[in-house]
Formats: C-alpha cells, sequence, structure tokens
C-alpha cells in the first residue's frame, strides 16, 4: 500500500513537472551536458536555449535544459539536480553573478566542469571558461548610435537625454553602462546632452532583473518630475525590453505625435517585438548579439573541456570574477536600426521578412 502511494505520488511529480513546461531533457551519445538559463520572459534565453539544444547535439551530446524564471533559488536547485543527475558539463548564464558559489563548489566535487553563458559567474574559482560578446562594445554602439544621430559630433545640442542601466546582480550590465557612458560622458560634462534628472550614476539608473515594468515606471516618474515644459531627446536603454517599456511611457504623454517626436531609444537582442518597433518608426536602434554563434561557441567549450581538448579563447585579461580572470571568448555585436535591420537580421536568416511583416 506504501509502495503504491509513493508509486503514484512519484508519477504524479513526473507528470507535474513535464506540465511545468520549464524543462526539457534527451540524452546523448556522450552524456547529458546541463544548461541553466535564466528566464523565458525574454525571448533571446529562448533562443539561446534551443541553439545551445540543437549544437550539442551536433557534438552527441544529450541536453538537460531548465530556465529558473529570474528567481535565484531555482536555479540553484536545477544546477544542484544536474550534478545529482551526473552531467558531463554545465553551462550557466547566471540571474545573479554572485550566489552560485556553493552550487558550484558541489559541481567541482563532482568534477562537473563549469562553461559560463554570456554572463559572468563571480566569486568562484570553479569556473573553466567564458563564452560571451564584447560587452563594453555593446555600450559603445548603443551611445555612439545616439551621438550620431543627435548630431553631436557637428556641434549640434544642447539635447536632453536621460539613462536607463540593466540589473545591478548581472556583470554585464556595469560593462554595457561603461561603454556608453565613455561616449556620452564628455558631452554631458560639456553641457551638450543634459540630464534633466540628474541621475547618472548606476545605482540611481539600474533596472533589478532587466524588468520593463519597473523601467516603464521610473521613466513616468522621470517625465512627470523634469520634463512638463521640455522634451526629452533621448534615452539610453540597455535591453529591448526596457525599451518597450520606455516607449509606453512616453506614448501615454503624448510623444510619437508629429509636434512631440519620440526620442533617439536604443536598446539590445533584436528581439522581435523590438525589430517590428524599429520597422515601424518607434524604437530607433538595437544591438544584435547572434546567439546562435554564442551557443555554437559554449558548446565546442563544453565537448573541448569535456574531452581534455584545447579549448579557443581570445581573451584572457578582461573578465575578472574576483578570484580569478576567467578566459573568455568574445563575439562581436552589431548595431541595427530601420536601415540594415534587412541586411543583418533577416538575410543572415535570423528572422524572415514573414515574421517581421506580422
Ligand atoms: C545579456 C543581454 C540581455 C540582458 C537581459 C544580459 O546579461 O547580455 O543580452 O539583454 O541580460 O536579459
Amino acid at each position: 500500500m506504501k509502495k503504491m502511494l509513493i508509486l503514484v505520488m512519484a508519477l504524479s511529480m513526473v507528470i507535474m513537472l513535464a506540465a511545468c513546461g520549464k524543462s526539457s531533457s534527451s540524452d546523448g551519445a556522450n552524456g547529458t551536458v546541463g544548461v541553466s538559463m535564466p528566464t523565458k520572459s525574454s525571448e533571446r534565453w529562448v533562443n539561446d536555449g534551443a541553439s545551445m539544444k540543437a549544437e550539442l547535439e551536433k557534438l552527441g551530446y544529450g541536453t538537460d535544459l531548465q530556465y529558473a524564471e529570474d528567481v535565484v533559488e531555482n536555479q540553484v536547485s536545477q544546477i544542484e539536480n544536474m550534478i545529482t543527475k551526473g552531467v558531463k558539463a554545465l553551462v550557466v548564464a547566471p540571474i545573479d553573478g554572485e550566489s552560485l558559489t556553493d552550487v558550484l563548489q558541489k559541481a567541482a566535487d563532482a568534477n562537473i566542469p563549469v562553461i559560463s553563458y554570456d554572463r559572468l559567474i563571480k566569486k568562484t574559482d570553479n569556473i573553466t571558461y567564458y563564452a560571451t560578446f564584447d560587452n563594453f562594445k555593446v555600450g559603445v554602439l548603443q551611445a555612439s548610435y545616439i551621438e550620431e544621430k543627435l548630431g553631436l559630433k557637428d556641434g549640434k545640442g544642447p539635447f536632453n537625454i536621460e539613462l536607463f542601466a540593466g540589473s545591478p546582480d548581472d556583470n554585464n550590465a556595469y560593462f554595457f553602462f561603461d561603454g556608453a557612458m565613455s561616449v556620452l560622458k564628455p558631452y554631458i560634462d560639456s553641457g551638450k546632452l543634459v540630464v534633466k534628472s540628474g541621475q547618472t550614476k548606476m545605482e540611481q539608473v539600474a533596472t533589478l532583473r532587466w524588468d520593463g515594468a519597473t523601467a516603464q515606471s521610473r521613466m513616468d516618474n522621470l517625465l512627470s518630475a523634469n520634463y512638463a515644459n521640455a522634451n526629452v531627446d533621448a534615452v539610453l536603454s540597455p535591453y529591448d525590453g526596457i525599451s518597450i517599456g520606455i516607449l509606453s511611457s512616453l506614448k501615454g504623454v503624448g510623444y510619437g505625435s508629429a509636434s512631440k517626436p519620440l526620442p533617439v531609444i536604443t536598446g539590445q537582442d533584436a528581439e522581435l517585438a523590438s525589430v517590428k518597433s524599429i520597422v515601424a518608426g518607434e524604437q530607433t536602434q538595437t544591438v544584435f548579439k547572434d546567439t546562435r554563434e554564442l551557443a555554437k561557441k559554449a558548446a565546442q567549450m563544453a565537448n573541448a573541456v569535456v574531452k581534455g581538448e584545447k579549448v579557443e579563447v581570445n581573451d584572457e585579461k578582461t573578465y575578472d570574477n574576483g578570484v580569478k580572470v576567467v578566459p573568455s571568448f568574445l563575439l562581436e555585436p552589431v548595431s541595427v536600426d530601420a536601415a540594415n535591420y534587412k541586411q543583418v537580421l533577416v538575410d543572415s536568416g535570423f528572422y524572415t521578412q514573414d515574421q517581421l511583416s506580422k
């Protein structure tokens, strides 16, 4: 009777887990690689997961792919499960870069190598390599776009700008913001760019967990407190989900008309909604990071580490995680706007024209 009950409970748990749709597992001749992703709420991570699965399959691995829905504890327990299952390697994009120290010690104790995916895992010796993009350059591309669009290099101005940054627990957010400020700060210092809110420091402009709704309400506050008698000409946004929130706020107070045009507004990830917004003339720019290439690189890294082969890196000085400088491979980000989206996104097969026109 007791056995029966346990069996029924176990079965219903399996059914519940499958229904959750948060995980997918498959086996491969070379074993399984655990892939831990932050959230399905942003399209980019869904694409990352799918590409990782496909790339690992090509190399003969099954994938245990899990999404933690931006809850740190979920991510820790999902990784713990992967370790218990005996995965060959772990590929992890952390939610909070500093909260995986203990669980990755368990991975090390079980001799499971770890690759840091897109975001740097900090405060641990137990990561081998890091596959990402040139994150400083992402910020430079966003800010250079604003510089170009406003004509700052030609001496035009002053213009009003407001700044947004990403999540303070994500190492990338600092690289994006520092890259952007390397271009914008001289104009702010000279008065050609005016930040009416006065909020120019990372801790003032960060957006916890990259949340679009949080950004939207911050923009509401910025507009009502500082722009009753002025217009905002540009907004530095680090990520498409944040850009969409900022746009809603702007449209809510009448931006987007002939007398009150939308500001120049940047983004990142070339998510479908934002590319459509760019085509429609609302969001101005985004930064495309080809997650297919990132997944390929990370899968190759995992395979090489498992097999004890040489791992290709192209940067061995930038990413200090507080314990060590992690050997990294940086891919190139590309700035996208209405003028080049077809060439960059459609010609490369990332989107079909049909997807963008629907
Ligand atoms: C990624 C960005 C993404 C952001 C929000 C960052 O770590 O590098 O591509 O926009 O997280 O998900």
